[in-house]
């Protein structure tokens, strides 16, 4: 009988380990290593002229984080990446959802108003330009490092603290990266908004990059 109750509890507690999930990396580190950074102020400042308008109005870390990843892409990764897309309002979101459905062109979105994170200031999409052109090539290999750009840029954005869109499995959304601060679309669209001091985590490799 004791042993019987022994065996039980060792059972439950076996169990009970066993459905505790791996545990997940808060970040994942770049592929890059920071002495490959070569700043050049003036050159990032030039390449982040063209993101300006996507960075109003946006959370301030999502605006200072999309900074940096811009700046970072440019002097890091010797990439040139234009954001964009960043707050989008109602009417803009509608816009955007009727596009490949009541409007021509391909559908680009499955959020209707209120179901886009952009909606609430907390996403960015960003592009690579190469010969000044939009480059959406998943496969381009700009920087000639034998690693795909969007990869890159999709672990830089991630060491910034950002969720990538590549990610998802069921509508990968290249582009995309979001910082939800922990906040559902449920709870955004209830009226909850993150504090603007709210943080996100940032690759260790990136601290004497960000400020
Ligand atoms: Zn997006």
């Amino acid at each position: 009988m004791t042993l019987a109750i022994a065996a039980f509890i060792f059972g439950v507690v076996l169990a009970y380990f066993n459905i505790q999930p791996e545990p997940v990396p808060w970040v994942d580190e770049p592929v890059f290593e920071a002495e490959m950074c070569e700043r050049s102020p003036n050159t990032e400042q030039v390449v982040l002229k063209k993101s300006e308008d996507a960075l109003k109005q946006l959370h301030p870390l999502v605006a200072k984080r999309g900074e940096s990843f811009v700046r970072l892409a440019s002097s890091c990764l010797d990439l040139n990446v234009r954001l964009t897309s960043g707050y989008r309002s109602a009417k803009e979101q509608n816009e955007l959802y009727a596009q490949g459905r009541s409007k021509p062109g391909d559908v680009v979105t499955n959020a209707k108003a209120g179901q886009s994170y952009h909606n609430y200031g907390l996403a960015v999409d960003f592009v690579i330009i190469h010969n000044n052109k939009a480059d959406y090539d998943l496969s381009a290999d700009n920087n000639r490092n034998d690693i795909p750009d969007w990869q890159e840029l999709g672990e830089l954005g991630k060491a910034l603290g950002f969720e990538w869109g590549g990610d998802w499995d069921t509508f990968p959304d290249y582009p995309h990266l979001q910082m939800d601060f922990g906040l559902s679309i449920r709870q955004l669209a209830a009226g909850k908004r993150p504090s603007n001091q709210a943080t996100a985590p940032l690759a260790d490799v990136l601290k004497p990059l960000v400020d």
